[in-house]
């Protein structure tokens, strides 16, 4: 077969329909060759650091540093082949194109190929929430997000926002969100539903409230256990879905429906667990004063077993000394969020005491505080907070903390976060020099770090030229695109 016409299968939607449902997930038995320069993280964490490097902080970070920079693979000139949802190899493209004389070979050259990316924390129905004027985070709960997420009583309201939703992330690159839902059941049936249509890793759960926020936004602690049960019946682990039992944060919850979810935590040992921890110090005093018996923030939530591995605080800014040891020892993440934390004037993450501790870090948008569904512009910002703690967070890090370091903080990089052989087929197709600017600022063979970076300053959902999930191409710039139309 020419050439031609095997670059134009592989690549086309036209022929490769997005319609992907469970039903007609056929992708063509072949192989698939995809020669780009790619990079990715193949290992989940970074070198053992040594005892000396331990005791003294520069060292320490000279250590992350080094570490990050020798840790990543990058194939100037690379393959990667797939075959139905599977990753089958990766490698440069001279060796790799030798093993697969009958594979549709489609040349991005020039482009990037990275992991799809990972966004640890944000909310589905702020999706239209984004945006809003001059709050810090009380006042804009009131103000815009619990009305935002009263209009979910409305099933096709939740429908119609999902798709929005999931297309924005394609369009960024995102194949793998971390979503807060609404205390409806149906907002999160709706979002899974969406995910599934397209085969996306989504990790998602019903928000529990029963007191502080409007009536029509709350549960009780049975409705919630009960709700909450019955979803992750329906949806953990069946097709790409998990679950995470989603308490919005210490203050609308009671002490008994953080109990009946702790439960729920206990039965069942490989849900996630999403929440808020000490974003603001007004919401924490707030904390301090309904839960006198708890010794600090995260105590609250560490009395009812929410504090564990697969346990995601969003946040986590204002924490104490035994919080950082308490969280190191868990094993639990915190979603760093950056455009939100600088958006809602919350405060400066430190990064140092996380890597002191042994804290997981995942980056994440916390979109509507977000300010953008964008990973790369997130870490730009990401940037931007640890110069003004004056250790700046290096574009390998930043990488590191969307991909392959927040798969692992998560146990999930056996199949996603990652390029590695028999992982799930989702990644990006980068064109890093997308408009004037870029193309006068990238050069054509410059370095991964300085492509990263530069775009994590000046790019937009302009530079994501195609988003792939589970093998097929989800989002195509070219053609405007998405799988949900
Ligand atoms: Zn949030």
């Amino acid at each position: 077969m020419p050439l031609n016409s095997l670059i134009s299968e592989a690549g086309s939607l036209k022929k490769s329909p997005l319609k992907a449902t469970a039903s007609n997930t056929a992708v063509p038995k072949r192989k698939q060759l995809l020669r780009a320069s790619i990079a990715h993280y193949p290992n989940s964490k970074p070198d053992n650091k040594s005892a000396d490097e331990r005791s003294c902080e520069s060292l320490y970070q000279r250590f992350y540093e080094r570490s990050y920079k020798e840790n990543i693979e990058i194939f100037t000139d690379g393959a990667l082949v797939i075959e139905d949802s599977i990753i089958r190899d990766i490698g440069d493209y001279a060796t790799v194109v030798q093993k697969y004389p009958d594979a549709a070979i489609s040349d991005y050259s020039g482009k990037w190929i990275l992991p799809g990316l990972i966004d640890s924390h944000l909310h589905y129905p702020q999706t239209q929430s984004i945006a809003n004027y001059g709050e810090q985070l009380l006042s804009w709960l009131e103000n815009y997000t619990f009305p935002a997420e009263m209009a979910f009583a409305d099933e096709e309201h939740a429908k119609n926002i999902a798709k929005v939703f999931i297309n924005q992330l394609l369009r960024n690159g995102t194949t793998t969100g971390f979503v807060f839902t609404t205390v409806h059941a149906s907002s999160c049936q709706a979002l899974f539903s969406a995910a599934s249509d397209i085969n996306m890793a989504i990790v998602a759960g019903k928000v529990c409230m029963d007191r502080n926020c409007p009536a029509q936004l709350q549960d009780t602690p049975e409705l919630a256990q009960r709700e909450s049960a019955d979803l992750i019946d329906q949806w953990h682990n069946k097709g790409r879905n998990k679950y995470a039992l989603t308490p919005r944060f210490a203050p609308t919850s009671s002490d008994a429906q953080l109990a009946a979810l702790g439960e729920l935590a206990t039965q069942y040992k490989d849900v996630f667990i999403q929440t808020h921890l000490s974003e603001n110090r007004d919401e924490i005093a707030w904390v301090n004063s309904l839960f006198p018996h708890a010794d600090g923030y995260l105590d609250v939530y560490d009395k009812h077993h929410l504090v564990r591995e697969r346990s995601v605080f969003g946040h986590g800014i204002h924490l104490n000394q035994d919080e950082w040891v308490r969280l190191g020892e868990a094993n639990a993440t915190l979603a760093f969020c950056p455009t939100s934390n600088l958006f809602l004037g919350s405060g400066l993450f430190n990064m140092e005491q996380a890597k002191a501790n042994n804290v997981h870090v995942a980056l994440a948008t916390d979109v509507g505080a977000g300010t953008t569904f964008n990973m790369f512009k997130t870490y730009g910002d990401a940037y931007k907070v640890s110069q003004l703690r004056d250790v700046p967070i290096s574009p390998f890090e930043g990488f590191y903390l969307m991909t392959q370091g927040a798969a692992a903080a998560h146990q999930l990089d056996d199949e996603i976060g990652n390029l590695n052989p028999n992982t799930t087929a989702d990644f990006i197709i980068v064109e890093p020099r997308f408009d004037e600017l870029t193309a006068l600022r990238i050069s054509e063979n410059a370095a991964f770090e300085d492509v990263f970076f530069a775009l994590s300053i000046l790019g937009d959902d302009r530079m994501i030229e195609q988003t792939w999930i589970s093998g097929q191409c989800c989002y195509n710039k070219k053609e405007n695109q998405h799988a949900l139309a």
